[in-house]
C-alpha cells in the first residue's frame, strides 16, 4: 500500500506538487530577469536577491519532503520491519537537530529510556525529526522542546513537547492534510511546505500506532504516540 494510494490523490497530489514548485520558481526567475537585465537599481538588488534566496530554500525544503514521501513509498513498499530501540532514535534525532535548536536559540530535552518498537527503522526516523522540527520552527526565542520515550506494559510511547505558538482548535484538524500551513507567511519564512505532518500520519497508520495532541495558543503543544497494542 503507497502513501499516495489511489490514482486520484496521486493525480490530486501532482496537481499540488506542480502549484508549490512553480510558485518560487516563478519568483527565482522574475527577479533574476530583473537583475540579469540591469533594470533593478542599487537598493532593490539587495531586496531581488533576498526574495531569490528565500523562495530557492522554499524549494529545497520541498523537494526534501517530496523526495522524504518517495524514499516512504520504497519504504512501505520493502518494508523491513525490525525490533528497534525508539530511545535510541530519538537520540539521534536530538543530536541532529541540536544545531538548529541552538541556533534559533532554543533547547531540546530528551529523556525516557530504551523502548522497544516494531518499525522501520528510516520512517520512525522521519516520524521524530519532522515532530521535534515542528517544535523548533513554530517555536520562540528561548523555547524548549522536549522529547520523550517511555514505555509501559507492552506499549511505547513517544512524546514531544513544545512551549511554542501552539494550534488554534479550528487548525488542529487540518494540519495533516498534505500542503495545510495554519500561517502561510510564517511557513514561508521558515521554509515549511506542510507535508510533514502528512507524513507522521502515514507514518503513525503504517506501524498501526496512535497519535493524540493537545495545543492551545500561546501555550504550545504535545503530540503522544502510542505503540503496540
Ligand atoms: P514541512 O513539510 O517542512 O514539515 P510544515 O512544518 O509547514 O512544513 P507540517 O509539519 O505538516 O508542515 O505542519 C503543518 C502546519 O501545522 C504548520 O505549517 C504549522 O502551521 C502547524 N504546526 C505543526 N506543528 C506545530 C507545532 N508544534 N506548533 C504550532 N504549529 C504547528
Ligand atoms: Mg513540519
Amino acid at each position: 500500500e503507497n502513501i499516495i494510494h489511489n490514482s486520484k490523490l496521486r493525480q490530486e497530489f501532482t496537481a499540488n506538487v506542480t502549484h508549490e514548485l512553480k510558485t518560487p520558481l516563478t519568483v527565482i526567475s522574475g527577479y533574476s530577469e530583473l537583475i540579469e537585465n540591469g533594470m533593478a537599481g542599487q537598493e532593490d538588488v539587495q531586496r531581488f536577491a533576498k526574495e531569490i534566496h528565500r523562495n530557492s530554500n522554499r524549494l529545497l525544503s520541498l523537494i526534501n519532503d517530496i523526495l522524504q514521501l518517495s524514499e516512504m513509498d520504497v519504504a512501505t513498499n520493502t518494508s523491513s520491519m525490525e525490533q528497534i530501540d525508539l530511545y535510541e532514535i530519538a537520540t539521534n534525532v536530538v543530536n541532529m537537530l541540536e544545531l538548529k535548536a541552538e541556533k534559533h536559540k532554543m533547547m531540546l530535552h530528551l529523556s525516557g529510556e530504551k523502548s522497544m518498537v516494531f518499525g522501520n527503522r528510516m520512517m520512525l526516523e522521519e516520524l521524530i525529526y519532522n515532530l521535534t522540527d515542528n517544535g523548533i520552527r513554530y517555536n520562540n526565542v528561548g523555547g524548549n522542546v522536549w522529547v520523550n520515550v517511555n514505555h509501559k506494559d507492552n506499549h511505547t510511547i513517544l512524546t514531544v513537547k513544545d512551549d511554542g505558538i501552539g494550534i488554534s482548535t479550528e487548525h488542529q484538524n487540518r494540519i495533516f492534510e498534505r500542503f495545510y500551513r495554519v500561517d502561510k507567511s510564517r511557513s514561508k519564512l521558515t521554509g515549511g511546505t506542510g507535508l510533514g505532518l502528512a507524513i507522521v500520519k502515514h507514518i503513525v497508520e503504517h506501524h498501526e500506532a496512535s497519535l493524540h495532541m493537545t495545543s492551545e495558543v500561546g501555550e504550545g503543544t504535545t503530540i503522544q504516540i502510542e505503540f503496540g497494542k
